[in-house]
């Protein structure tokens, strides 16, 4: 699921990647990766996101106020969190699954 996609009001590619970061890709704040064509910055907590935008803030780029609000990264009533990679989100619902059924 993408916070923030580049527009006339964002200067931001801000998206949950399936390895379990939040990933600001297209960075203007992070060097190119050597195996990406794009520079992007993986960001392992709420509080990492949170300071990562105060940086592009500060470097006077555009985005909407509201991806200042950790809460919005944490977990979510439906379970999602995007911390955790989709292969242990499959994982840790098999298991739920199979312990909620009763035998
Ligand atoms: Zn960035």
């Amino acid at each position: 699921m993408s916070y923030s996609r580049w527009g006339s009001d964002s200067d931001l590619y801000l998206f949950a990647h399936s390895a379990g970061y939040v990933a600001c890709m297209g960075c203007l704040l992070t060097e190119t990766d050597d195996d990406l064509d794009a520079p992007v910055a993986r960001l392992h907590t709420p509080e990492d996101v949170v300071a990562h935008l105060e940086r592009h803030r500060e470097a006077g780029h555009r985005f909407e106020d509201r991806l200042l609000d950790p809460a919005i990264y944490a977990k979510d009533g439906r379970g999602y969190d995007p911390f955790i990679p989709a292969a242990a989100r499959r994982t840790q619902r098999a298991e739920a699954e199979r312990t909620a059924q009763p035998g």
